[in-house]
């Protein structure tokens, strides 16, 4: 194929729900899928959760099976890297020169793990946590893994970090910040998920700088922290961060940086490119307007659906709830909503019963809420925010009255 109609790239979790709903939404021309991982689309979230623990096979965790896109004529183009776009000659080039032309391009190639900058990172048994092949690594020497240090406190880190736990390995986690998810909950949920690590064995620390990781014949033994401690171990997994994919698009005169910047209707500043999912960069009303990029399944399939409808001339402005999960031990964590900014909360519930709901609020008003093993917050919660709501606290807190009253 050296033309198509659309191209996508990107096969990950925005790149198939764009192919998906355009098929859905009836466009007939031709479409071709791109991505540079050698599978069919798959689920990411299982990579940190039950794929990584053994608990589903690939199979389970494909987005569509082989012959859905068969069935609708998407053409698999994979293990291929665009690495340079033409906005003006709507051109893509590729990793071996060759090249694609395209008539619409949408590009959803979401981001690649930051890289811990320091000596040794690139070490053998240093692992991250992004795609099929990274977790296949990890799994392939698990049995002669007795000690694990995660470096970084978010989702990812703490996920796998349960995980590695449940399975027997020593894993100690080491944290920069005061608290680990500083950067997407509030202090409430970090000393909650701190304390449940720390009861299942997990040593975890903050407040701790990596000076380096440490090594022996060019494999790593361990990581040596600022104050020259050196904390021992066989695997090192660094989850701190992703940094958007969109070299080839701002080279070609996209504009943005961190992400590529694009309006409501996911279109970037070049004419007939869309972006979506992590690599996109937009003014989110859920953040009182600010341009954000969005790390979530929600928010690269609702971004998806936003682009086919504009491309098939439905335009729907971007305006979903962002809403993410996180699956730790028996703890199911739900949120909705931005927290970031907010200047109260309440808390539903008592965190030793291990179900309870997080109410963020800024000026009165719900922005988010982060329930855990507290599934009927989290549906009823979603009106509050959706709705602003302005609920009296009294109320809020009294967990036998019914968010659902409250809207
Ligand atoms: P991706 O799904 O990352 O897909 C992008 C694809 O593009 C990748 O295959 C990439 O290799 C490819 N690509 C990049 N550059 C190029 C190029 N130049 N040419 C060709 N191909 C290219 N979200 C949740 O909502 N809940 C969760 O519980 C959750 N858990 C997660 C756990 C893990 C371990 C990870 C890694 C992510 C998790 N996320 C979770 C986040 C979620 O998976 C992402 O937000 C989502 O995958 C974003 O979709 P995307 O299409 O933007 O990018």
């Amino acid at each position: 194929m050296n033309q198509c109609d659309i191209a996508i790239v990107g096969a990950g979790h925005g790149g198939a729900q764009a192919a998906i709903m355009l098929r859905q939404q009836k466009f007939e021309g031709s479409v071709a899928l791109i991505g540079d991982e050698p599978e069919l689309p798959y689920e990411r979230p299982p990579l940190s959760k039950d794929y990584f623990a053994g608990e589903k096979s690939f199979e389970r965790i494909m987005i569509r099976p082989e012959k859905f896109w068969a069935e609708r004529d998407v053409t698999m183009m994979l293990g291929r890297r665009v690495v340079a776009v033409d906005a003006e000659a709507h051109r893509l080039t590729f990793e071996d020169g060759e090249t694609l032309d395209y008539g619409t391009l949408i590009w959803a190639t979401g981001g690649s793990p930051r890289i811990l900058p320091c000596p040794g990172h690139d070490l053998d048994g240093v692992h991250a946590v992004r795609t099929r092949a990274d977790v296949d690594a990890m799994m392939a020497v698990l049995d002669s893994v007795e000690r694990v240090a995660i470096i970084g406190g978010g989702y990812i880190g703490l996920e796998a970090a349960a995980v590695l736990t449940k399975l027997g390995k020593k894993v100690v986690l080491l944290e920069a910040l005061d608290r680990v998810l500083a950067r997407v909950a509030g202090e409430e949920l970090s000393r909650f998920y701190e304390a449940e690590h720390r009861a299942h064995g997990v040593d975890l620390r903050t407040g701790v700088a990596v000076d380096s990781i440490e090594g022996d014949d060019s494999h790593a033994t361990g990581v040596r922290l600022a104050d020259g401690e050196v904390i021992p171990a066989e695997m090192i997994i660094i989850g701190i961060g992703v940094i958007p994919a969109v070299e080839p698009l701002i080279e070609a005169g996209a504009e943005g940086g961190n992400g590529v910047l694009v309006d409501e209707l996911c279109q970037t500043s070049l004419p007939g490119i869309y972006a979506i999912g992590d690599c996109a960069a937009h003014a989110n009303g859920f953040a009182d307007g600010a341009t954000i990029r969005l790390e979530s399944v929600q928010n690269a399939n609702d971004q998806a659906t936003v682009v086919a409808k504009a491309i098939l001339g439905h335009p729907v402005p971007y305006d979903a709830v962002p809403w993410f999960w996180s699956n730790q031990y028996d703890l199911k964590l739900q949120t909705v909503g931005l927290s970031t900014g907010h200047d109260a909360t309440v808390i539903r519930g008592d965190p030793a019963d291990r179900s309870f709901s997080i109410v963020y609020l800024k000026q009165g008003r719900v922005i988010a809420l982060d329930c855990v093993n507290a599934t009927k917050d989290y549906v009823q919660g979603r009106k509050l925010v959706i709705g602003r709501a302005s609920p009296d606290p009294e109320m809020l807190v009294n967990e036998s009255v019914p968010l659902k009253n409250l809207t």
